[in-house]
């Protein structure tokens, strides 16, 4: 009942609910910024405006890989080696089929069983909703207001398709790929620009017979990490092995986190990289809201109606009526 009193949502009462870590304003704050309704996206704005001094201290993890890669399994053992050095763990996802499946294929918690069970750990679904444009901005903000909670490590995990991963490694400071030991041909199918995104590899399912391959193929993707060029960060990027069941190799790959976030702390990377993905954000919700804008004038969509009949009927070339459009703005 105390939820429906009025005034308890406010964006005060969020706040420092928010700042005391309670869960329940965490996740309804999360929604909130979810809404697309206006008086709710004010409302978010505002706390998010707000809780800023507060953010920014975690590390922020993105981890990628195919369905069946080992992902949920992972990080379920992940978070809760995290979790038991005391460290609170949140766990997003941005997952761009979940629009077509019709629920969360990612962050479910019946996923990750144990660290859904952890009071230091916090599981949010998907915002499936919305555009892959869309699912990524308000999981940047997600992770805003995690952070505020005082979640110290932010996991965004994601599956390999689509544009998902460019979305996911322009929100996080480590980008971590899961990947499978396959029979001799590990880097076959993988598209450069996950490997060249990549700041870490793990071979997943490293137990039983498996463990031989998983180790072959830690050699292979190691040699084809080392023949593309070192990344501006000045991390090069390492590949582990670990499997999730027996909890082996999951401690290597948080001392690998932290020692990329000592690296690129010292050099001043990691502050810089932040910055430029602020700059990112902005430059794409721009993007966003000045397209929503446009289609959503009528004036604009009924002079695009009109151009568009006049190019079937070429009587106009496409560039010049996009510029008609843009004029009449
Ligand atoms: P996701 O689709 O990438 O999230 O993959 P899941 O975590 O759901 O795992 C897919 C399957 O692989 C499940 O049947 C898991 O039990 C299994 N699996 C995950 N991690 C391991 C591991 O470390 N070792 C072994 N042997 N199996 C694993």
């Amino acid at each position: 009942m105390k939820n429906h009193l009025p005034g308890v949502f406010s964006v005060s009462h969020l706040y420092s609910a928010i700042l005391r870590g309670d869960v329940s304003c965490l996740a309804k704050a999360i929604t909130l910024s979810e809404s697309e309704k206006p008086t709710d996206q004010k409302k978010a704005g505002a706390l998010l405006t707000q809780l800023l001094p507060h953010t920014g201290q975690s590390i922020r993890l993105g981890i990628t890989g195919s369905p069946g890669v080992g992902k949920s399994t992972f990080i379920d053992a992940f978070g809760k080696y995290a979790t038991s050095l005391g460290k609170k763990v949140a766990v997003l996802a941005v997952d761009p089929s979940s629009e077509k499946t019709k629920g969360s294929i990612l962050g479910d918690k019946t996923r990750m069983e144990e660290l859904s069970r952890d009071a230091l750990a916090f599981i949010r679904p998907t915002a499936s909703r919305h555009t892959l444009g869309g699912v990524a901005e308000k999981t940047r903000e997600a992770i805003l207001l995690c952070e505020a909670a005082g979640y110290e490590i932010i996991i965004v995990e994601t599956v390999g398709v689509g544009q998902s991963e460019t979305a996911v490694h322009n929100m996080v400071d480590f980008f971590l790929l899961l990947q499978l030991a396959g029979a001799g041909d590990e880097l076959q199918g993988i598209k450069k620009g996950i490997m060249e995104m990549a700041d870490g590899v793990v071979i997943t399912k490293a137990d039983g017979d498996n463990e031989k391959r998983a180790r072959q193929a830690q050699v292979q993707f190691q040699h084809a990490l080392h023949l593309f060029q070192l990344p501006e960060s000045g991390w090069r990027p390492r590949v582990l092995t670990a499997s999730a069941t027996q909890k082996k190799g999951i401690a290597d790959v948080w001392k690998m986190i932290e020692e990329f976030w000592k690296t690129t702390s010292s050099s001043g990377f990691f502050e810089e990289h932040r910055r430029q993905q602020q700059l990112i954000w902005f430059r794409q919700n721009t993007e966003t809201l000045m397209r929503a804008k446009m289609l959503g004038s009528k004036k604009i969509i009924q002079q695009m109606k009109t151009l568009e009949q006049k190019i079937k009927e070429g009587k106009i070339i496409p560039s010049v009526a996009a510029q008609k459009i843009i004029q009449s703005l």
